[in-house]
């Protein structure tokens, strides 16, 4: 039997990507929308293939205890407002799947992981590239040794920011500027090719004076981790300069580069090894249908998704640790993070 989901917040995500991916899913299906009071109506529901009685206002979230069908929700809202539905749905014996970044601190993040063990629900973090077969193919590079012992990685991720109003560029509602919001994606997946965690962090950050986009949060910023073994990471963010997402490694006997690293189709790697460069190629698949599967599964299986609470909190308390860095200048040592064990 198929999970029933109701889509919690309907912006861009939601109705561009989710929506279409939830129909191609094998294992979940949408049961529900909650949004805003302006978007409620039958016009919209028939939209989206449903009745004008599976859509609800935020008000209205509680009444989703009601719905058997409606089995997990998953959260697509501004950042500042993950804590507060992920509570809720717990509360009411709901599995929660929530957008990245998990939420605004490490203690909203460490709250909802505790809420949602409390419930005995399932809580898992929308980390989509840990589910893509090319970030797959590029853990497996650099885990089985083929690239020999790896020295140095970098990732970018940046993009423009332009509308001054948005949530994003708002510290209350986000958690910070571009890195809580896109250069998670370097962080998150450095951490998931290597499967270890950094040992310090050194960062620098940049917050433009006088443009109206930048009072609140940083324009950009630049950050080193220090792996076990020696090994250095750089990744840079930034919400000033045109999209450029890319991953790349570089170990004693090979490398690889991802270019584009992030977007939600295209991705492409290049692995160079003894036997030369090779482009692997994959199957068409569409990441959010592949998140909703394995959430759904995870929930049918009682297991633990692959990209638990606990994954979105040690972020949480990796970015911590680079906003310090970049405040006092200093390297900040991290020692034994909370969060998922390395090792896995
Ligand atoms: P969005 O601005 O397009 O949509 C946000 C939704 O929240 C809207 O429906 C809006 O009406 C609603 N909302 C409720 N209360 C609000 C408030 N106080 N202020 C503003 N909006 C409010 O945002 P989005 O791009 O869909 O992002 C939502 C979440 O999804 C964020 O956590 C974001 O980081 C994440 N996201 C993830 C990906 C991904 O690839 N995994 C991509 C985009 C966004």
């Amino acid at each position: 039997k198929r999970v029933g989901f109701a889509l919690v917040g309907i912006g861009k995500l939601t109705a561009e990507e989710l929506i279409p991916a939830a129909r191609t899913s094998e294992h979940a299906y949408i049961a529900a929308l909650v949004t805003s009071e302006e978007d409620k109506g039958e016009a919209f529901a028939r939209a989206f293939g449903l009745t004008e009685a599976d859509v609800y206002t935020y008000d209205e979230f509680g009444k989703l205890a009601d719905r058997d069908d409606v089995e997990a929700v998953y959260i697509v809202l501004p950042n500042s407002l993950h804590r507060e539905y992920t509570e809720r749905a717990a509360k009411m014996g709901k599995h929660v799947l929530c957008e990245k970044p998990l939420s605004v601190s490490t203690q909203d993040a460490q709250a909802m992981v505790d809420a949602c063990r409390e419930a005995d629900v399932r809580l898992m973090t929308a980390y989509r590239c840990q589910y893509t077969p090319e970030h797959w193919a590029a853990r497996d590079a650099v885990q089985s040794g083929k690239l020999g012992k790896v020295k140095l990685m970098d990732s970018i991720h940046v993009q423009v920011q332009q509308d001054p109003e948005a949530w994003r560029l708002k510290k209350t509602l986000a958690g910070g500027g571009p890195l809580v919001d896109v250069g998670i994606y370097c962080l998150n997946i450095l951490r998931f090719v290597t499967g270890q965690e950094p040992e310090w962090v050194f960062a620098a950050e940049h917050q433009p004076e006088g443009d109206p986009r930048f009072k609140e949060v940083e324009e950009s910023t630049s950050v080193m981790l220090g792996f076990p073994g020696g090994l250095i990471a750089n990744f840079l963010t930034s919400y000033g300069a045109m999209k450029t997402t890319t991953l790349r490694v570089m170990g004693e006997e090979g490398s690889l580069l991802m270019d584009p690293a992030f977007p939600y189709d295209g991705l492409k790697l290049k692995i160079t090894d003894s036997e030369g460069t090779h482009e692997p190629s994959f199957p068409e698949y569409d990441q959010f249908a592949l998140e909703f599967d394995h959430f759904a599964q995870s929930i049918r299986t009682g297991q633990q998704p692959w990209t638990p609470g606990e994954e979105g909190v040690q972020d949480h308390v990796i970015m911590d640790a680079i906003f310090e860095s970049a405040r006092s200048g200093k390297r900040v040592d991290l020692g034994a993070t909370a969060g998922k064990d390395a090792t896995r």
